[in-house]
Formats: structure tokens, sequence, C-alpha cells
């Protein structure tokens, strides 16, 4: 049976994140043939909407207050509650990112809905549907199935494809006054730490340092080669602890989750909570001058040696590609 399904689309810095366009694809996923619906909310909404389209959502719906040019998780899951009751939908999917997982708990227990949170993979066999999720810091998966009832899951950056942008779709996008009260929280700017550069959860690349990089400096050398790459640079909690890079690029348990295709973790151990946060990645390569490190226990490539004589090595050698 085909069904109506909600997506919202997520906004930051002006510009639509890309699990925004992997939330349309497992949408459609889950609609089967039904209607995507996407959800934009913030001042650059109604310029983005297009673009929700473009990537497969059949209309977008944008609610409107003067309290929704900047997020707050209160005035969104207000915002987002409203659609819901307005439209009906049979599944609701979010990216599965800091503002996802902070809204789609109130969403859920607002909703008295169940939540399947970090989804990786999604198989959808007629009206029964089975999410994949890591489970015990990405040791093993669980798959959830659902029968009947609201879905309602957020997806993990990374994992799920977006479908190719088509500039021919159009479609209806709606402008609805909605009511927000008793927001605890009004957020009257933002002002961001670091501006442009590839997002960390997002990338397609990450070179990671850790307390073997041994300064705020030695990450020049990483930086050097995640922009010849076109990818971001990461950290681990040594190395941010020690004052080398910001907290902000913290990868692991209490850091970010990343799922890249490829992850370079120069001068790392390979402590379990860092494991918890990479261990997904598609290729894993380790550079550590401690042949027995447990980094290479989850690489797929490992070079014993020095980084900051392997990193300038490789970052040469991908100039030449
Ligand atoms: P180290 O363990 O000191 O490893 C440095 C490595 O660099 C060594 O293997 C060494 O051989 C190598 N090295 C040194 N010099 C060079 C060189 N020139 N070239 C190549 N290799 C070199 N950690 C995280 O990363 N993320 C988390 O989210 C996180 N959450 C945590 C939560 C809790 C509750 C706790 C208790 C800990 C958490 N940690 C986390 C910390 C974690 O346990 C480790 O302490 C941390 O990951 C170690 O960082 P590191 O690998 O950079 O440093």
């Amino acid at each position: 049976m085909s069904k109506k399904v909600l997506v919202l689309g997520e906004i930051r810095q002006g510009e639509l994140r890309q699990v925004s366009f992997e939330a349309i694809a497992a949408a459609k996923q889950i609609a089967n043939g039904g209607e995507v619906v996407a959800v934009l909310i913030g001042s650059e909404a109604a310029i983005l909407a297009n673009t929700m389209i473009q990537y497969g959502a059949d209309r977008v719906v944008i609610p409107e207050h003067p309290h929704l040019q900047n997020y707050t998780s209160d005035g969104y899951t207000q915002a987002i509650i409203q659609v819901v009751e307005a439209e009906t939908p049979e599944a609701i999917i979010l990216g599965h990112t800091s503002m996802g997982k902070e809204i789609s708990a109130r969403i859920a227990a607002k909703l008295k809905a169940g939540l399947i949170s970090d989804v990786v993979d999604l198989e959808v066999n007629g009206d029964e549907m089975a999410f994949t999720r890591p489970i015990y810091s990405g040791k093993a998966f669980e798959k959830k199935v659902i029968k009947d009832g609201l879905i309602f899951a957020t997806i993990r950056p990374n994992n799920i494809s977006s479908l190719d942008k088509d500039a021919s779709r159009t479609g209806e996008v709606a402008f609805i006054d909605v009511e927000i009260k008793d927001l605890r929280t009004i957020v009257r700017d933002v002002i961001c730490k670091t501006a442009g550069g590839v997002d960390l959860t997002e990338a397609k690349i990450i070179v990671s340092g850790g307390r073997g990089v041994k300064s705020q400096e030695g990450f020049t050398v990483l930086q050097e080669l995640a922009d010849v790459l076109g990818g971001a640079v990461g950290a681990s909690r040594g190395a941010c602890d020690a004052g080398y890079s910001d907290y902000s690029l913290q990868v692991g348990q209490t850091g970010k989750v990343v799922t890249p295709d490829l992850y370079i973790a120069c001068g790392i151990s390979g402590a379990i909570q860092h494991v918890a946060g990479m261990s997904n990645s598609k290729v894993i390569v380790a550079i550590n001058k401690d042949p027995e490190a447990p980094i290479f226990n989850v690489a797929d490539y490992g070079i014993v040696g020095d980084l900051f004589e392997v990193v300038p090595l490789l970052t040469e050698e991908f100039k030449k590609i």
C-alpha cells in the first residue's frame, strides 16, 4: 500500500544538508508510490524549497512564525507537530543529526509514537519495513520490523544514497501559519565558530588526528591532505583534550559519529570510545608508528610509520591525480 511520508529538510548556514536528500530517498522507498511531503523551516526555507522537490519531494510545506527564523527545539517541535496534525502522514523521516536527535525524541513523545533512531539501512517489502540500526557502539546491528502504526525514524547521514537531482521536477510549495507558544528559548542571532569547509558528519573523506599529531600546528599537515582529497579534518578526544583540536571535531562515543567512504586515522591509538564513532566507515586507513596499536584491528589498510613522514607523501601523491 502506498503511504504519505513527511520528511524534514535541514538547513544549515543557508544550505540544505545532504542528509535532507538522503531522507527523501528513504521516504520514497517507504512511500511506495505515495506522496513525499517535505517540511522546511527557517529564514531560507522559501529559497530552498524547490531543491527539495528536485531531489524527489512531491511538495513542500513551510510553517511560518516569527520565532521560527532560527532553530529552537521547542519551536521546531511545535511547528512540525502542527504539520503532522494537518497532513496525517503514515511515516516521518528526519536526519540523525544534532537537530534530528533533539527534536525527534520530543515529537515522538508528543505524538506518543515509537521512534527508530540512527537507521543505516532500510528494506521495504510490501507493508513490512525493516530498519537496520547499530547497537553497542556499532559492534552489532539490529533490525526493527514495523508492520503497522506510524513509522518514525531518523537516518544516519551518509548511509542511504540520495536520488539524482532532477532540475525539471516541479511541485507545490505551501506556506502555513503555525502557533508557537510558551517558548522557553528565543534565538536572536547565530554566530558560527567556523564557516564553510566540509561538514564532518556528511564528509565522504575524513583525515583524523590523535595525540600523535603532537600540536595544533601538527594538524596543518592533516588539513593539507584533507584539502587535496576534498575531505574534512576530525580528531580524537586525546587530541582535543591536549588542545590540538577543537572539540567540535571530536569523533567518537562522546563526539560525532561518522560514516565516511574513507577515514584516515593518523596518530590515533584506537581506543574503544574513538572506534565507536568511526568503525562503520566504509574504508579505514590507520597510520601509527606503533605496530601493536589497536586501531589496526579495525583498519582495512595499515601503515606503520611516522605520520609526519607518511601524510605529506600521501598529499604529494594525491596532488598528482
Ligand atoms: P593516544 O591513546 O595517546 O594515542 C596516540 C597514538 O599516536 C599512539 O597509538 C601512538 O603510537 C601514536 N603516535 C604517536 N606519535 C606518532 C607519530 N609521529 N606518527 C604516528 N603515530 C604516532 N576518545 C575519542 O577519541 N572520542 C570519544 O568520543 C571519546 N569518548 C570518551 C568517553 C569516555 C567516557 C572516556 C572515558 C573516554 C573517551 N575517549 C574518547 C578517550 C579515549 O579513551 C582515549 O583516551 C582517546 O581516544 C585517546 O586518544 P588518542 O588515540 O589520540 O591518544
